[in-house]
């Protein structure tokens, strides 16, 4: 698998092509608002590498799925979600996914009901 893929919105946002408002990146991982927002705090976080989706990880990846969860937990410390938030990742088009880049929504500020629909 190359780590870019030409027509994917997510690789155009991870190389800065397409803008987008960031809130966390390192060497492995970029974090930035959901242009449609479901919660108060709203955050997608992905790969800087393409990988699809959660299912073609490999074991080879278990370095990077510790990197997508670290980000997640340093950014509900900064959006203050001490009361408790959501990560969702969809797999697949019957689970919801659009965008065929890995991310894991990070969701909170508000209530949440499960399960999720
Ligand atoms: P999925 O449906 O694949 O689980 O989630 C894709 C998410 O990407 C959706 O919540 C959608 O609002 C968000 N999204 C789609 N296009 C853009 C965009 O251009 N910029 C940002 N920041 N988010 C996007
Ligand atoms: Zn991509």
């Amino acid at each position: 698998m190359t780590d870019r893929d030409a027509d994917c919105l997510f690789c155009k946002i991870v190389a800065g092509e397409i803008p987008s408002d960031r809130v966390l990146e390192d060497d492995d991982v970029v974090a930035f608002r959901d242009i449609a927002p479901r919660a108060p705090t709203h955050v997608l976080i992905v790969p800087r590498r393409h990988v699809p989706d959660m299912h073609a990880l490999t074991d080879a990846d278990d370095h990077l799925l510790g990197r997508l969860f670290a980000a997640a937990r340093r950014i509900a410390d900064d959006a203050g979600l001490g009361n408790g938030y959501r990560v969702v990742t969809n797999v697949g088009p019957e689970a919801g996914q659009s965008v065929f880049h890995l991310h894991l929504h990070l969701l909170g500020g508000r209530p949440m009901a499960w399960p999720p629909g």
